[in-house]
């Protein structure tokens, strides 16, 4: 099997009824190129840059910011690069911002509400990453919007870095598209609005399991609510994709459930454009999305948000 799938290294990645994907990989540091190569990623999909700022005393530099987004640019030779700015806070600490214990860290100043609010470390971010811009094809994306406003705000401030690194005469892309992770109920309900606005989403369902069903995604004894395959799920990941064609914009996933061959079929069939994965699932995925039919996934799809249980709609999965 493994050899079978080696062969699809170099393929593209489309339906028994020639319809394409995108096979890409999420990633946590420039290390882990190689595997997306070997494995025949087309794209980056997510860019984790926590782990640039974990495991040490002080924020990174730009400097050594812009080196590792350059390299994973220019490793990736054009092909898209999906890159998340700081996702700090839930289950991820960072001891140097001292920030004051949480109750609730799932639910409270992570991600780009901190950015937000602590601006230089976001604005050193968003410089390095324009400045690596124009050593690749970057798409920037912001983690845990929950309103309009957040998007705005973190586009505007984007939009000022840009504008004072080219007065500087820094070189930035002109075609960097600035997208929204989906994770929080409220930004997939309101998708058609978001849909206007940003040039992109990325449905993050390892956190919009765990907030929409209201169970922590680290926790046990409440494991059997963490349910990707529930009709809630899969019409809310239905409302963004089909917003974001509504606008003529695309919409990927980078949570763990793009790389679930139990979640594929049904994904295909809600018009999912690009799935985003660990390395080491891209070949298996593409040779299963090669042997299955868009036409009947597109049945499977629909049946499935029209039932009530996620067992009915596994079980449905299962006899495809
Ligand atoms: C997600 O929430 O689905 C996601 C990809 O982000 P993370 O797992 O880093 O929270
Ligand atoms: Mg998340």
């Amino acid at each position: 099997q493994k050899t079978e799938w080696a062969k699809l290294i170099h393929e593209k990645s489309f339906t028994a009824d020639q319809s394409f994907v995108e096979l890409a990989a999420n990633i946590g540091t420039p290390n882990d190129l190689e595997g997306v190569i070997n494995n025949g990623g087309e794209g980056i999909g997510l860019y984790r840059t926590e782990f640039l700022y974990m495991g040490r005393s002080q924020l990174p530099t730009e400097e050594e910011q812009f080196e590792s987004y350059k390299s994973v640019l220019e490793g990736m030779s054009g092909k898209p690069v999906v890159v998340r700015t700081l996702d700090i806070g839930g289950d991820k600490k960072l001891p140097y911002l001292n920030l004051p214990e949480e109750l609730n860290p799932f639910l409270g100043f992570r991600a780009i509400r901190l950015c937000l609010e602590q601006q230089d470390m976001f604005r050193t971010q968003l410089r390095a990453l324009l400045r690596a811009s124009s050593y690749g094809n970057l798409k920037i994306m912001f983690p845990m919007i929950a309103t309009l406003e957040e998007f705005r705000e973190g586009k505007s401030i984007l939009e000022e870095e840009k504008q004072k690194l080219v007065s500087e005469g820094e070189k930035v892309s002109d075609h960097i598209e600035v997208g929204i992770m989906v994770e929080i109920p409220s930004t997939a309900v309101l998708a058609d609005q978001f849909a206007k606005e940003v040039d992109f989403f990325s449905i993050g369902t390892n956190d919009l399991i765990q907030y929409t069903m209201a169970a922590d995604r680290m926790n046990e004894r409440v494991s059997y609510l963490y349910q990707p395959y529930n009709p809630s799920i899969l019409r809310l990941i239905k409302m963004v994709i089909d917003a974001a064609h509504q606008e003529g914009k695309w919409a990927g996933m980078c949570g763990e459930m793009a790389g679930d061959e139990m979640a594929i079929p049904l994904l295909l069939g809600l018009g999912l454009d690009e799935f985003s994965m660990s390395a080491t699932s891209i070949l298996k995925a593409r040779s299963q999305i090669r042997n299955l039919n868009k036409k009947e996934m597109e049945k499977l799809a629909a049946d499935a948000l029209k039932m009530k249980t996620a067992d009915e709609v596994l079980r449905a999965v299962k006899k495809i």
